[in-house]
């Protein structure tokens, strides 16, 4: 693929923009979207099949973001889009119980065995942000310990020090977050238990619950070091705290039961979002019957939703989890390896330092040649070069994460030609990369 046949022009994209820009703050409905990190004309895109998507200047792109982890089994997936159909044939929103939420339900108890029961929401940020009124209604306790570089959507007293759009825009503290939001939570350097066993010495019987990405991939992927989350797990335990494992992210990506599955650490709650939802608004938190049972209508902690468990989003979630057997992850995992061995090939063969860091089949790639542990870490790598090396792979119609600090996501529709085409333009993107200057 030359790169003649991906202009870097993008007029459609760009007469978009300018519309949006007029009726939109920053011309986007979520801020990554904007292109700050790496500058250039934001692509609409107006469809997406099996591992492409098509922008609206009719360029198509293989899909290195799967709409940040949802599309794990590729865009318009026919066993998806056909349950879909059925669903909304029989209406769009009930406002009652209905049968699909159940079975979506069951699904996740099912795979994920600390996941006694669930409640549905609507987003990511609604399940860590109920997760935590209830942690903290459960335990009667104020304080709430986050780490650096760890997103958990943009609830107000996690977003500081969060990684994905925060980390890009760098926004230490959102003005709007008040002092008193924000002075409940206790942020602390990733992958480092001794500040954890620190921070419950310095509040003991204070400490609501710890919450952490399963396995961070908004600070680019950074996994936990062995023993990281089991050492949580056993300081929020001696000390009466709850341990909420945000799988947002991970939850049926990382394997079948997500980073559960790979780790087997058992937290008290859970959150969950993306692969659940098929592409879908459903998210959800779930664990432990005895601490979900404080939840209302059975107990006092409120939390509620017009569209939770809304039954076109619950059929897309439940027909995506159906398909996600142990061959499914078998065909992401093997693509996944096949494209972190090439972007290292290539990014190599320029001289061009660079750490590629896995979690399961999510992946990124840090222009550092350092191990990246924390959030500290990741903001010392070279991002210049991620920028060089984004836009030529865009120029040649391969769509990475706008931003050095996200993970790359892969599906079961990456096969031998989408990576061919991949493969085809990483030579140039890593001489891009090389020639790149801070
Ligand atoms: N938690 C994690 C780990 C996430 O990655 C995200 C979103 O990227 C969220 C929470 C928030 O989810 P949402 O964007 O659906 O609100």
């Amino acid at each position: 693929m030359s790169e003649l046949a991906y202009p870097y022009e993008a007029p459609a994209s760009q007469a978009l923009f300018d519309r949006a820009a007029a009726v939109t703050p920053g011309g986007v409905n979520s801020p990554v979207r904007a292109f700050g990190a790496v500058g250039g004309t934001p692509r609409f895109m107006v469809s997406g099949t099996g591992p492409y998507l098509t922008d609206a200047d009719g360029r198509e792109y293989v899909d290195l973001v799967c709409s940040w982890g949802p599309m794990i089994l590729g865009h318009a997936h026919p066993e998806v889009v056909a349950a879909v159909q059925e669903a909304v044939a029989r209406g769009t929103s009930f406002g009652t119980p209905a049968e699909g939420e159940v079975a979506l339900a069951e699904a996740m108890v099912e795979r994920v065995a600390p996941l006694e029961e669930v409640r549905l929401v609507s987003s990511g940020t609604e399940a860590t942000m109920s997760a935590i009124r209830l942690a903290r209604g459960f335990t009667r306790r104020t304080k709430v310990i986050k780490f650096a570089g760890c997103y958990h959507g943009h609830v107000d007293s996690l977003l500081a020090a969060a990684g994905s759009g925060v980390a890009t825009f760098a926004l230490p503290d959102t003005p709007g977050v008040t002092g008193a939001q924000a002075s409940d939570t206790i942020v602390l350097p990733y992958n480092d238990l001794e500040a954890v066993h620190a921070a419950f010495a310095a509040h003991p019987g204070e400490i609501a619950c710890v919450i952490t990405e399963a396995s961070p991939g908004n600070m680019g992927v950074v996994p936990p070091l062995p023993g990281f989350n089991q050492g949580l797990k056993d300081a929020c335990a001696a000390d009466g705290a709850l341990f909420v494992s945000d799988e947002v992210m991970t939850g049926f990506r990382t394997s079948r039961a997500g980073w559960y599955g790979v780790e087997g650490v058992v937290p008290d709650l859970m959150t969950f979002g993306k692969v659940m939802g098929g592409g879908f608004p459903a998210a959800a938190f779930g664990g432990r019957a005895d601490v979900m049972a404080h939840l209302a209508p059975a107990g006092p902690v409120y939390q509620a939703g017009t569209l939770s468990g809304n039954p076109v989003a619950t059929a897309a979630g439940l027909a995506q989890l159906r398909l996600l057997d142990d061959a499914a992850y078998e065909t992401v995992n093997a693509a996944s390896a096949q494209i972190q061995a090439l972007v290292t090939g290539a990014l190599t063969k320029e001289g061009v330092a660079h750490t590629v860091q896995t979690a399961s089949n999510m992946f990124s790639v840090f222009f550092t040649d350092r191990p990246v542990r924390n959030y500290e870490d990741a903001r010392a790598q070279e991002s210049f070069r991620f920028t060089a090396f984004f836009h030529s792979l865009l120029s040649q119609g391969v769509y990475l994460p706008p931003s050095s600090f996200e993970s790359w996501f892969v599906s079961t529709a990456h096969d031998e030609r989408a990576v061919q085409r991949i493969a085809d333009a990483l030579p140039a993107a890593a001489r891009a990369a090389a020639e790149a200057t801070a």
